[in-house]
């Protein structure tokens, strides 16, 4: 099957607070973005890359992607405002013949390349499937500062990406999604609309989202230990 993979990376990075987006932070000299891309490059379940970059830096991107010299086909397109406008940016520079998307948090640059197989096999199986892992802490529903309930623990999971489709199913949840205007933080979020089942694919703690400063030092750590492999 062919498979595309559309990495989200045109976001502002507000909340790291610095004047630069988190995806082209450095980690060992190398943007974070880079590092991402270097994962799908690796995967042998990936046909083609498109990176979505915001406007002002598609340039500066194509640049860099120009100089890491990826094996495969990786292009830059631009983003829009919010990430779900930024993905459909995405579907709409997919190869002919693409049967299963793979799309991808470009802050995410952990992803164990295996994952990624393991989630497209899944995906190739039944349709739909993402990487998640399960919730250790108590999570409550809230309303300003007063409790409102706990969530049982045993029900919850913490979704990831790669989330992968196929390719006639991801472009129906866009659309319905379109039609209803309605915004999801993610794109299972769009296909559980549509009734169809996701299955979930265990996925690795390492696989964080860097966002917030912080994550920056467990990013290098991680990063380290890779480079030790
Ligand atoms: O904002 P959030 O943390 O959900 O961003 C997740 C990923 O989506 C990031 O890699 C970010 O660059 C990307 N994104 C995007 N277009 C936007 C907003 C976020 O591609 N408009």
């Amino acid at each position: 099957m062919k498979v595309g993979a559309i990495i989200a990376a045109a976001g502002s990075g507000r909340r790291m607070k610095s004047d630069r987006p988190k995806q082209y932070l450095a980690l060992n000299g190398t943007p974070i973005i880079i590092h991402t891309i270097r994962k799908f490059d690796a995967c042998k379940a990936i046909d083609y890359i498109i990176v979505t970059a915001p406007r002002e830096s598609l340039d500066e991107l194509t640049q860099l992607v120009k100089a890491a010299g990826f094996k495969k086909s990786v292009t830059v397109v631009e983003g829009g405002e919010r990430r779900q406008d930024s993905v459909s940016m995405g579907i709409r520079h997919l190869q002919p013949g693409t049967d299963i998307i793979a799309v991808h948090d470009g802050v995410r640059p952990f992803v164990p390349v295996e994952d990624i197989e393991k989630v497209v096999e899944q995906a190739e199986r039944s349709g739909a499937a993402i990487l998640a892992v399960p919730i250790l802490e108590t999570v409550k529903q809230a309303e300003k500062n007063l409790v409102q309930s706990t969530l049982t623990r045993e029900h919850l999971v913490l979704a990831q990406t790669p989330q992968v489709f196929r390719t006639s199913l991801l472009k129906e949840a866009f659309e319905r999604a379109a039609g209803d205007e309605y915004y999801g933080t993610d794109e299972s979020s769009l296909v559980e609309r549509l009734g169809h089942p996701i299955a979930i694919v265990r996925g690795s703690e390492r696989n964080i989202k860097i966002t917030r400063p912080g994550d920056l030092t467990l990013a290098r750590a991680f990063l380290e230990e890779e480079a030790g492999k």
